[in-house]
């Protein structure tokens, strides 16, 4: 599974351009663009991890490139959850409003207390 670069993300710095090991990345009618056939994905060289993306400025601008539609889904959701979880107390606050939007439905089916009724 090679390594893309999302063209939308891309802010043309070329420092990925300077770092890849095998001369996988081009630029094509101003896009830059990886070549599957020559990216190894780092593997190989004297790198621990991908130098495109490690390097990027855009965070999301060199990502891997998914072979399946399994491994597309969880690229994707792996991505959404770094993203939500990155976010400080997110899941304080989510849990915050879930308790609090449960407890309101659980009052709102509690029956009424009847008033004791006075006897004439
Ligand atoms: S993962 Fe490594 S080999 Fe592949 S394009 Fe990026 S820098 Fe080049
Ligand atoms: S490092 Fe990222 S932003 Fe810079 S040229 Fe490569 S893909 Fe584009």
């Amino acid at each position: 599974m090679a390594y893309k670069i999302f063209t939308s993300q891309c802010i043309s710095c070329n420092l990925c351009l300077t770092v890849c090991p095998t001369n996988a990345i081009k630029v094509v009618d101003g896009q830059h663009w990886i070549d599957p056939e020559l990216c190894t994905n780092c593997v190989g060289s004297i790198h621990t991890v991908p130098q495109c993306k490690a390097g990027c400025p855009t965070c999301d601008g060199c990502v891997k490139q998914p072979s399946d539609y399994w491994e597309s889904w969880f690229t994707n959701y792996n991505h959404v959850v770094a993203k939500l979880t990155n976010k400080q107390d997110y899941w304080e606050r989510w849990f915050n409003t879930y308790s609090q939007k449960y407890s309101e439905q659980l009052q709102k089916r509690q029956p009424q207390t009847m008033a004791p009724q006075k006897l004439k």
